[in-house]
Formats: structure tokens, sequence, C-alpha cells
């Protein structure tokens, strides 16, 4: 067995007495169904080596990791333009905050708060239905991970336009400062699709690829951007990725990331390797708990950071 895969499983191992830890996500009904006691892992390197282990082939619902995803595609339409909508900083704030947007006039501070997503979903809805929007974002993800099987699951997110209120508020208060181009429902229905998509550890890791490799992916040898633009993602990543959270995880982690709600973090070591990890147990910020300390151990035991050797 390989070092690395045997880093893995020790990690899965290790973790095993906290699994459950942390509060499910419930403000989303579907969410709050998924059992806690369940870790993912899966490491993908950039010279073709996949580790996995624990729960890295079930599905779960990517929800803000999404993000990551639509603005790579919003930066390939608009280009630098986007950031006239949307800015650069780190919010402090919660994903779902809306007070920073009346100060600033509309103009979310990042693109992964939920406001700066919504922009950028309205970016990417430009010319198009709802429904072809969501369609471009589902064939990107698939195009990312080489994978044509991965899909949208309708139950959340149904569940979530039932109940998505906050998002409805940030997006007409939005619209309010002529901010979004389309109606606040047409642009949360491209928002709460992407947010849907149910992917495992194994096909995130593996669609985060391009970040860990300058700009394309080696496995697929498919360019995705440039390398500038990649080290750009990376670098709102480490800034914004975890929300109010993000520096205690830089502090802790040292790669750039991505949560979701659903417990999922996309973590990019440069020039090594895009890793996922997964288990629905939330802290106050609504990172994953363990799927926190998970990639703390990995770090640890592999000494990536890109904060030095
Ligand atoms: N769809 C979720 C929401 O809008 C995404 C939040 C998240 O993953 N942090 O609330």
């Amino acid at each position: 067995m390989s070092e690395l895969q045997e880093l893995v499983e020790g990690i899965r191992r290790d973790l095993e007495s906290h699994l459950g830890e942390g509060k499910v996500a419930d403000y989303i009904p579907e969410l709050a169904k998924v059992d806690p006691r369940q870790l993912g892992i899966a490491v993908a390197t950039i010279d073709g080596g996949f580790h996995t282990a624990g729960d890295a082939d079930t599905p779960f619902s990517i929800q803000s990791i999404s993000k990551v995803f639509t603005l790579t595609l919003a930066l390939g339409k608009a280009g630098d333009a986007l950031w006239t909508r949307v800015g650069r900083e780190p919010s402090g704030t919660a994903f779902n905050s809306i007070v920073q947007l009346e100060y600033e006039k509309g103009r979310p501070r990042n693109p992964f708060i939920n406001a700066g997503a919504i922009a950028v979903a309205d970016l990417i809805l430009a010319g198009h239905q709802p429904r072809e929007a969501i369609g471009e974002i589902v064939h990107f993800v698939r195009f990312l991970a080489g994978d044509d099987s991965i899909a949208i699951d309708h139950e959340v997110a149904k569940s979530e336009t039932e109940t998505g209120y906050r998002n409805l508020a940030l997006a007409n208060f939005m619209r309010s400062f002529g901010r979004l181009d389309h109606p606040a429902e047409h642009v949360l229905g491209v928002y709460f699709h992407h947010c849907a998509l149910a992917m495992s550890c194994r096909q995130l890791a593996r669609a985060g690829l391009y970040l860990a490799a300058g700009g394309s992916n080696p496995v697929l040898g498919s360019r995705v951007v440039s390398r500038e633009r990649a080290r750009r993602i990376n670098a709102l990543m480490l800034m914004c990725g975890h929300y109010d959270g993000s520096g205690d995880f830089a502090y802790r982690v040292g790669l750039p990331g991505k949560s979701g709600v659903g417990g999922g973090i996309l973590a990019v070591a440069p020039g090594k390797a895009s890793i996922a990890v997964w288990s629905p147990g939330l802290d106050q910020h609504g990172n994953s708990l363990v799927g926190t300390a998970a990639l703390e151990l990995l770090a640890q035991r592999t000494g990536w950071s890109v904060f030095g050797p």
C-alpha cells in the first residue's frame, strides 16, 4: 500500500471516535435527513494518483462548494468585468449575512458568500433561461470531473426553493440597487440548483484538480483556466472560502479551501493535490467539523501548506 493511502486511512481511523460531532444543517429540511456519522476522504494527486478512505463514494449535497465552479464559469464568460459586480475581500460575517450589502450598495464582498454567488449566478444567466444556465453548470462540472453521472438532487433543490427566504431577501435587496439583471426568482432558480449538485468526495477531488495543477486537469488532459486564474481562484478560496471561519481554516490547515453546508470541503494543495472531505456535522460557522479536522491532520502529516515547507 502506498504511503499516502496509509495516511488517508489512518486519518479516517483516528477520527472514528469523533464521527457525529457538530450539527447537521437543518435550515434546508432535506439536508437534516443525512446520517451525521459519516466521513469520506479523497486525494487526487496531480501525477494521477488517487487515494480514498471512508465514505468517499457516497454522493452528498456540495452546496457552497459549487460556488468555486460557478465562479470559474462566470470568469470565463465575463472576465475581469465580473469584479465590478462582486468584491474580493473576506466578509468577516456569516455566509448568509445581509448587513454589508446595505453599506456597499448591493455589491457583495466576495463570490463565496451567498450574496456574491447570487451575483455570479446572475452573470451566468445572461442570455439564457434558468433551465439552460443550470444545464450549462451541470455540464461544466461533469467536464471538470470527467464524469457524466454527476447530477442535481432535485429534492434538495426543491427543499431550498421552498424555504430559502433569506436568499430571496438577499437577491431582492441586490436588485433594489440595480445589481441584478434578472428577476430574483430566476437567479435563485440557478443558485439553488447548483448548490444542490450531488457529488462524492471522489468526484469532487477530481473536479478540483485544475486548481492544484495550474489551471488544467492533468488526468483528463484538458485546460480549464489559465495558470494565473487558477492561482487567483485559490487566493479567493483561502481568504473567503470558509466565511468568518476563513482565518481559522488558514491557520489550522494552511491550504485554500471551500466548504458547503452539506459538510463537504474542497481543499487545494497547489502543485500537489486536490482533496475532498465530507462529514455532515457543522461548526458554528457552517463548516464541517470533522472534515476540517481531517484536513488539519492531512496537512500536518503530509507537510502540505501554501505557507512554507
Ligand atoms: N444553498 C446554501 C444556502 O444558500 C449554501 C450555503 C452554504 O453551503 N454555506 O444557504
